[in-house]
């Protein structure tokens, strides 16, 4: 972990994840390691930031990125309403290429991402608006093997209140059952009075080692 932490550039967010990085070491180093690996790259080599960006600061290389990305667009002239009629709900992860492991196009689907892939009420609000007024009709939940919750466990609010006074109003949603954890999600989902459309609910565990999807049986 030492070689890790200090490359960084610390963000208020990344803040908090390194405070619940730095007190453990020994085994559990390499599980909090994935959850870095969330919200940077567990594959950047470890060294000056400058070697990973060729210079400048890494949002300067999604930029510049952006720039050869613009260069060859053609608009394609699509609405907003996506083409599949279906809602993705899935985990952050780095590891996990939504469009490539799913065959999907521009165009085809909603994708809603959060830690954990999990169905908070903000993730009812996206999959409302996307059904009532975007036209969706499925929904497809994503959860992955080795997510960074299953090394957090609720006491990770307790000690972001002892950190910063101030005990946040979310839920970590830790989880130790993957299965379990994609099975209550898919039940918030055909439990919530806003959606019109629960009867394609499936869930399903990506493995981030083969990249296949195995189905999560909802009974
Ligand atoms: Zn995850």
């Amino acid at each position: 972990m030492g070689a890790t932490v200090p490359r960084l550039r610390v963000t208020p967010q990344q803040a908090s994840l390194a405070f619940f990085v730095a007190p453990h070491s020994g085994p559990v180093a390499a599980v909090t390691s994935t959850v870095i690996g969330m919200t940077t790259s567990a594959s950047l080599p470890t060294g000056p930031e400058d070697a990973i960006t060729g210079g400048g600061t890494v949002t300067d290389r999604l930029v510049e990125a952006n720039e050869r990305y613009a260069g060859a667009f053609t608009d394609p002239g699509m609405d907003a309403r996506p083409v599949l009629r279906v809602a993705v709900v899935a985990c952050m992860d780095a590891r996990l290429d939504l469009h490539a492991a799913l065959g999907l196009e521009l165009g085809d689907c909603h994708t809603i991402r959060n830690a954990g892939g999990v169905v908070t009420d903000d993730v009812i609000r996206s999959l409302t608006i996307s059904q009532r007024k975007l036209g969706t009709r499925s929904i497809v939940l994503i959860h992955h093997t080795g997510c960074g919750l299953e090394a957090l466990t609720e006491d990770f609010r307790n000690e972001l209140e002892l950190e910063v006074g101030q005990r946040p109003a979310w839920a970590v949603e830790s989880f130790r059952d993957v299965d379990q954890d994609v099975r209550q999600s898919m039940q918030r989902v055909r439990t919530s009075p806003f959606l019109l459309h629960t009867g394609d609910v499936r869930g399903f565990v990506f493995d981030v080692r083969t990249g296949l999807l195995r189905e999560v049986d909802p009974a």
